[in-house]
């Protein structure tokens, strides 16, 4: 008998789950609160890791096309001092496919494929235990029942409370994300500093990171050490947002829609230059052109977060484990995602909450490690001596 399958949310991890299932010949709804896949800016590059990331994409029929659409030479990485000298500076070799980046908008789009979303569709509440399996709750009023209900909505999940009553916690660390466009025609000096993948400075508990995408953006992050109140206008950070960023336009002297509080990005702006004051010129450049300010106050779950199963119901990726942004969470959601589909599309898999069960096991072991290393390395990154960054790079460029 085929379940009745819901994955909630649109992102790697559910994309990935729905297409591994669909390959297998499997239906699943896919249930997600954005009102179309272009409603928000899909946000910054991602570096897919041969055996998570990459290793997903091949078991959903897609590595060939990940390997024409992704940057190689974006896995450049160039350490500066605080007052410019360089580092450290790594180059790819040309047969290096380890961890290419791509753009986040075009991962979507790989994933998305023809499958069929139901957008617009933004969950409220999972109830399980009702008669006739679990029941959904939408935000437009209306309420189906499923066998199975993946939760893969991210860090603020709306399903996550029928499992868990955990919620995240706040780091400590905030990240102010800018960008600048058609850098190697409008800045074509901070495409030389930046060079063909990311670019990072490090100072006492602060840092800077630049990361190409494709097209000639760059996203610039100012990383620090801060309390929760930092963020001027905290009433902004919309908790529906996935990763809780609240946007501050500015002026960016293109004619182009500024955002809604270009003074809100001035005033960020000015904040940013006087933390990092004293940094070389070009570095301040980064923030100096940067067009506008999301705010993102980094939030993780407890390292092992596990609970008790609940028939019917599961969680991956952000709503699983948020862990700190250190190139492993989008990695870990699909590689989640892929596998759950295949377990519960084997031949002969058996019950479906066993499936589940034993799948969940699987998940806890490895992100819990994963996240113990990803916490570990943000304290490092973002640390009293900024020696500790550069020797965690070392490390993993060593490995
Ligand atoms: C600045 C930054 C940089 C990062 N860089 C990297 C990197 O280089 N490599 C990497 O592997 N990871 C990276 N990450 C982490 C990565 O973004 C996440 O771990 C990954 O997106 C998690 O995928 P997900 O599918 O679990 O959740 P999400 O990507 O958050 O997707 C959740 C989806 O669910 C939808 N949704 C939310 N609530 C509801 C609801 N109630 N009903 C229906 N739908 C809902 C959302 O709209 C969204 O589409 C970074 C994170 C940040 C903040």
């Amino acid at each position: 008998m085929r379940h009745r399958i819901a994955v909630i949310g649109a992102g790697p991890a559910g994309l990935t789950f729905a297409r591994v299932l669909h390959r297998h010949g499997h239906s699943v709804a896919v249930f997600e609160r954005d009102p179309a896949p272009d409603a928000r800016p899909p946000g910054g590059t991602l570096d897919l890791h041969e055996k998570l990331g990459q290793l997903a994409l091949s078991k959903a029929g897609l590595l060939a096309e990940f390997q024409a659409l992704s940057r190689p030479e974006g896995q450049a990485m160039r350490i500066l001092d605080a007052d410019g000298s360089v580092l450290r500076d790594w180059q790819p070799r040309p047969d290096d496919h380890a961890n290419p980046e791509i753009d986040r908008g075009q991962l979507r789009d790989l994933l998305l494929g023809s499958l069929d979303v139901q957008w617009g569709r933004g969950v409220t509440e999972v109830v399980p235990g009702v008669p006739g399996g679990v029941l959904v709750r939408f935000a437009d009023g209306r309420q189906e029942t499923f066998d199975l209900v993946v939760g893969a909505d991210g860090a603020w999940s709306r399903v996550r409370p029928a499992v868990s009553s955990v919620t995240p916690h706040y780091t400590g660390v905030t990240f102010v994300e800018t960008s600048l466009d058609d850098v190697d025609t409008r800045h074509p000096d901070l495409a030389r500093l930046i060079g063909d993948g990311s670019m990072a400075v490090y100072g006492v508990n602060r840092g800077l990171v630049a990361q190409r995408n494709s097209g000639g953006h760059v996203k610039v992050y100012a990383q620090f050490r801060a309390p929760l109140d930092w963020h001027a206008n905290p009433d902004r950070r919309a908790d529906t947002d996935a990763d809780f960023g609240a946007d501050f336009g500015a002026d960016t002297g293109t004619g182009q829609d500024a955002g809604p509080d270009p003074a809100g990005a001035e005033a960020v702006r000015a904040r940013l230059l006087a933390l990092f004051e004293g940094w070389a010129a070009p570095v301040l450049d980064l923030l100096r052109r940067g067009a506008a300010f999301v705010q993102r106050p980094l939030y993780v779950l407890p390292v092992s977060h596990t609970w008790a199963h609940v028939r019917g119901v599961t969680l991956l990726g952000d709503a699983a484990h948020l862990m700190p942004p250190l190139g492993l969470g989008a990695n870990l959601a699909m590689l989640e995602g892929a596998e759950l589909a295949e377990s519960v599309a084997a031949p002969g898999s058996g019950d479906l909450d066993e499936v589940v069960r034993a799948f969940e096991e699987q998940m806890w072991a490895r992100a819990g490690r994963w996240a113990k290393m990803t916490t570990a390395g943000l304290e490092r990154l973002v640390s009293p001596d900024p020696a500790e960054a550069v020797a965690l790079f070392d490390e993993v460029h060593a490995s």
